[in-house]
């Protein structure tokens, strides 16, 4: 019997402090940590998964400081399979700022600004991804903007999550790495 294990390479991408690390550490290490991270650090984490009958290895990088240049986000930004755009419910200002990590992705990919959703939601699998839903009594967007932004970037895959308490954060991994599976199989 032989075992294939299909290898991922996942970017996360969003603004300061909206969880990135949280999220890939919840993934990783099942645990939660109040402080923030080293909000400059961007490392790549590995992490198995045995999901539908397939075994995944994904190396996920948790991205930093985006205004920087980097070699490795460069290459992981070409390379990357898959890529989780995280804001945090509590921050219209990370919201907004999607679009910018969006476009960066886009020219990063060599997409023409202009082609069309649909043909780019076949291209690059995306899950937009709300953080911090455990602080819903701060919360500065609402779940329909969420759902819109993501359906207007290109009819992508949108849930909001909690890193602190766990919630969702394996279902958006798994939701992306479906979408890279089609995205394989299409292509
Ligand atoms: P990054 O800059 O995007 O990597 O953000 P971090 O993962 O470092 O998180 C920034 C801050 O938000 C830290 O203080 C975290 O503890 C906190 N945080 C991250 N995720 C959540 C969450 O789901 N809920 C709450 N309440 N706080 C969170
Ligand atoms: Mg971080």
């Amino acid at each position: 019997l032989q075992i294939k294990e299909k290898e991922y390479k996942i970017v996360i991408l969003g603004a300061g402090g909206v969880g990135k690390s949280s999220i890939t550490l919840q993934l990783v290490q099942n645990k939660f940590i109040e402080d923030q991270y080293d909000p400059t650090i961007e490392d790549i984490f590995k992490k198995e998964l045995f999901f539908q009958n397939n075994y995944y290895s994904l190396n996920i990088l948790d991205t930093a400081g985006q205004s920087e240049y980097s070699q490795l986000r460069e290459n992981y930004m070409k390379l990357g399979q898959g890529f989780l755009f995280v804001y945090s419910i509590e921050s219209r200002t990370s919201f907004l700022e999607l679009l910018s990590h969006y476009q960066q992705l886009l020219r990063a990919k060599n997409f023409p600004q202009e082609k069309s959703e649909k043909a780019l939601n076949q291209s690059i699998p995306i899950v937009v991804v709300g953080n911090k839903s455990d602080l819903d009594y701060e919360r500065e967007v609402t779940y329909d903007e969420g759902i819109n932004i993501a359906k207007n970037f290109g009819d992508f895959p949108f849930l909001e999550t909690s890193a602190k308490s766990n919630i969702n954060i394996l279902k958006a991994f798994e939701i992306l790495i479906k979408q890279i599976d089609s995205n394989v199989e299409n292509s």
